[in-house]
């Protein structure tokens, strides 16, 4: 018989961005059932509710029918066995994700010997995104339609309405 395998996709998404969606595309392709996770840490403050950030996390993955979004608040390890998930993912980009990942794995894998962390490098086009960049670009009026979803764009502005970049819609041109 073919066990399947559960993989957890966690991460803070305050906002999710294509980065994002792109591994979970890439990890939905090779899991039987993903669970893309939102942690929600009570010391920690977000720009976006769990709410919101569950709301784009859903409208964006829409498209994978064997991803699911989830919230969770704790420990990844407890959570992932309350699931009965054996596979954590992570997305890499860049040499300065490693190394907190790699920390991160072995602390995960000395709790939990039986789950595995599975990572995912990056498209080359997303290595520069993160969701804190497209907070500050989108707060100082950069565009960054092309690197989130349009459900996150749309709350971006209604988040900071004064620093909107405005639309050929909005110039009337
Ligand atoms: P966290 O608070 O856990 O860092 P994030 O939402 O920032 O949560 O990131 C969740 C995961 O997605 C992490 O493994 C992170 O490295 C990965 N990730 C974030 N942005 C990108 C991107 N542009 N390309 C690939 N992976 C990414």
């Amino acid at each position: 018989m073919k066990r399947s395998v559960r993989a957890v996709y966690p991460g803070s998404f305050d906002p999710i961005t294509n980065g994002h969606i792109y591994i979970a595309e890439r990890a939905a392709a090779i899991f039987d059932d993903m669970r893309v996770s939102i942690l929600v840490n009570p010391h920690k403050s977000y720009t976006f509710s769990v709410e919101d950030r569950y709301e784009m996390a859903s409208e964006a993955l829409s498209h994978l029918p064997n991803v699911t979004v989830d919230h969770f608040m704790g420990l990844l390890v407890d959570y992932m066995r309350q699931q009965e998930a054996q596979v954590i993912i992570r997305g890499l980009r860049a040499m300065s994700d490693f190394e907190y990942e790699f920390q991160m794995a072995l602390m995960n894998r000395q709790i939990a010997p039986e789950i595995e962390t599975f990572f995912i490098i990056t498209d080359a086009n997303y290595s520069y995104l993160s969701s804190s960049a497209i907070r500050d670009i989108f707060q100082f009026g950069g565009a960054v339609q092309d690197v989130v979803p349009p459900g996150v764009f749309r709350r971006l502005r209604e988040r900071f309405p004064a620093r909107s970049p405005k639309t050929e819609r909005d110039s009337g041109t």
